[in-house]
């Protein structure tokens, strides 16, 4: 993954600033624990015992891997509106919509359901889209886009 930062400049003056991604970034986050002892004498890590905080961990890897690049990329803002689109979810594959900030903890509450569930997220170029899985979506749910929603004329 390459992020690309770059000002086109006519003379002095900075005329845009934006970012531009090159290939794709993949993120996986998860709501379970994956806190893990190392033991020295065996050189190797387990499952820990009790949670030493790492969602907050997952959560701020989450914004600095995925948000953040999706915003600059799109010129989002933490005000922008977006409409996520979820496709064949839950144990009845449903499909619908939700408006959230583009922020990754309204980002994180659109995908989140009431069990252990983790989601890869796939960032490629501006578009980001995700799948879940969870223990009522063993294969993965359809993709799951995120988009600047914009209001229907009226
Ligand atoms: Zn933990």
């Amino acid at each position: 993954m390459l992020v690309f930062r770059y000002q086109q400049k006519k003379g002095t003056k900075v005329l845009e600033t934006r970012t531009v991604i090159i290939g794709e970034i993949r993120h996986e986050i998860t709501n379970s624990c994956i806190c893990e002892n190392y033991n020295e004498e065996t050189n190797t890590y387990s499952p820990a015992d009790s949670c030493y905080g790492c969602w907050s961990d997952e959560v701020s890897n989450f914004d600095y891997e995925i948000i953040k690049p999706w915003r600059d990329a799109n010129g989002f803002d933490e005000d922008t509106n977006i409409r996520v689109d979820f496709n064949r979810v839950n144990w009845n594959g449903v499909s619908g919509y939700g408006i959230v900030k583009a922020t990754a903890s309204w980002v994180i509450s659109a995908i989140s359901i009431n069990t252990d569930w983790r989601v890869v997220f796939t960032l490629n170029g501006k578009a980001l889209t995700a799948t879940r899985y969870s223990h009522d979506e063993p294969v993965g749910t359809g993709l799951i886009t995120f988009n600047l929603f914009e209001r229907e004329e009226d």
